[in-house]
């Protein structure tokens, strides 16, 4: 008896309820137009936001540090794996933020999960929005701190158990997604940061898909809401807009000291290659030169969303290139998402657990780089497949 069939018992369940899921294959570049599973289609299910993935100062940056360091770090960073090349993306990125120190993580989960733990015990408190994405919710159960878990964006609930906290033992930490990666609605921040102000939390704002899309040059939500200085911990990705991999927290210098002898994934796993920090370096670079891919960006997020909006589609509360396409059940999502791929576009259905049960959606996510002719085509396809399947 194979002790794993259980395994295969729930696998089989899923494909049963229609919510079993192959991976798509990518056979080209990451861009607006790639093949997938030996299909050209137009690439709404990428957040390669800025078009970052294939620009040619990030090829040549990485290609440069492959020449002169080859492909690997050798270590973690606090034995010997620590390159010059990471100490000048760390303050690079803490110049960009306006903040005093920085601290890159191999990516945006481990960024969260070993901030979270490192930083809080048993003895304090989280106060989380419910739709806080999944590596702040495995930061929070590591760190066995009590978590309490708040209304989407209702802040008034979160100043409330701040409040019946405020008296009590324990550190307290308030923590928000700056965009919401589902629905791709803003976190209401500026309340949030005077409800911890008033109550003496810790402030902590994830904004992977934030970075590179809001605020100047894409500095994130902090920026785009003008709340410098007050928010304690900011996270960001570099897998994102940034296109390339990684995570980081921007703070006080003491912050990245601790995190540098206490997060987890800190000490316990190898540093970036040199090829990703200096491609990293380089995408910086490109933010601060190129403001028209973060202006496309939006020109090509309000034609899209007018356009799915105009034929009909709930498209939730999205205040941003992430725009859910709401059709119910998970089923049905993914159903739409396969007849989306074999008319020419690639969305991605999302259904529980991801999403709440009832509130499955196809999720598009457009770019700078699509063009408006592949918007077009896209709304058409939607258009077309939706009405064929009676979802408007
Ligand atoms: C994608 C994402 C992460 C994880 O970032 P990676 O760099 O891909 O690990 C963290 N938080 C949020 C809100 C995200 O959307």
């Amino acid at each position: 008896m194979d002790p794993l069939a259980y395994l295969s018992e729930q696998l089989a369940g899923w494909r049963e309820a229609g919510t079993y899921q192959r991976l798509r294959i990518l056979e080209t570049e990451a861009a607006a137009e790639s093949r997938f599973d030996g299909r050209e289609v137009i690439n709404l299910a990428s957040n390669n936001y800025l078009g970052l993935t294939t620009h040619p100062r990030l090829r040549e940056a990485a290609l440069e540090a492959v020449r002169r360091y080859g492909v690997g770090s050798g270590a973690v960073r606090t034995i010997s794996g620590t390159m010059t090349l990471h100490m000048e993306l760390e303050e690079r990125i803490a110049r960009f933020k306006n903040v005093e120190a920085c601290v890159v993580f191999q990516s945006g989960f481990a960024a969260n999960a070993g901030t979270v733990s490192a930083i809080l015990g048993p003895d304090d408190h989280i106060v989380s929005d419910t739709l806080n994405h999944a590596s702040i919710i495995d930061g929070c159960r590591l760190s066995r701190a009590k978590i309490h878990v708040f209304p989407h964006k209702d802040t008034q609930a979160a100043a409330q158990i701040l409040a019946q906290l405020a008296s009590g033992p324990g550190r307290k930490l308030l923590i928000s997604d700056g965009v919401f990666s589902m629905d791709g609605d803003i976190g209401p921040l500026p309340a949030l940061v005077e409800a911890a102000e008033r109550h003496g939390a810790i402030m902590m704002v994830d904004d992977a898909h934030a970075s590179g899309v809001l605020g100047r040059a894409g500095r994130g939500t902090i920026d785009h809401f003008g709340l410098h200085g007050r928010v304690q911990i900011q996270v960001g990705t570099l897998s994102k807009a940034v296109g390339v991999l990684g995570g980081y927290v921007c703070g006080s210098r003491d912050l990245i000291e601790f995190l540098y002898h206490r997060a987890r994934p800190f000490l316990f796993s190898t540093s970036h290659p040199p090829a990703v920090a200096a491609a990293c370096l380089a995408a910086f670079d490109v933010l601060e030169q190129e403001p028209e891919r973060i202006e496309a960006l939006w020109n090509n997020t309000r034609y899209f969303k007018q356009g799915l909006a105009g034929a009909g589609f709930d498209t939730g509360l999205s205040e941003t290139p992430i725009t859910p396409v709401m059709v119910g059940e998970a089923r049905r999502a993914h159903e739409f998402s396969r007849a989306l791929f074999e008319e020419g576009v690639l969305a991605t259905g999302i259904g529980f657990p991801t999403v709440p049960e009832g509130k499955a959606r196809v999720r598009t996510i457009v770019t700078a780089t699509h063009t408006q002719a592949q918007l077009d085509r896209a709304l058409e396809v939607f258009t077309r497949v939706a009405r064929r399947m009676g979802i408007i």
